[in-house]
């Protein structure tokens, strides 16, 4: 069964596998505007601009943090 949590800005989607973050805490300390875990929901993406996300979720250790394939524009504005 998967748990995928979804966040979007309206332009990318940050998709986040809870079963395998390992809270490396590399997301948090990276772009703190948009990864805050004393906060629901702890990924705002609106706090940082689309690329920056990009940049900080391809660091992800585990794997738990990734992009969603539907930045075309599928959701369109939130
Ligand atoms: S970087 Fe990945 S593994 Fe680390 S806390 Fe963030 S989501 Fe979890």
């Amino acid at each position: 069964m998967s748990s995928d949590h979804r966040y979007t800005n309206g332009e990318v989607t940050i998709v986040w596998k809870k079963e395998l973050c390992i809270h490396s805490k590399r997301c948090w300390r990276g772009l703190p505007a948009v990864f805050k875990p004393g906060e629901r929901p702890w990924i705002q993406p609106d706090g940082a601009d689309s690329e920056a996300i990009r940049t900080q979720v391809a660091q992800c250790p585990s794997g738990a943090l990734s992009m969603a394939s539907d930045d075309a524009g599928n959701m369109g504005p939130a």
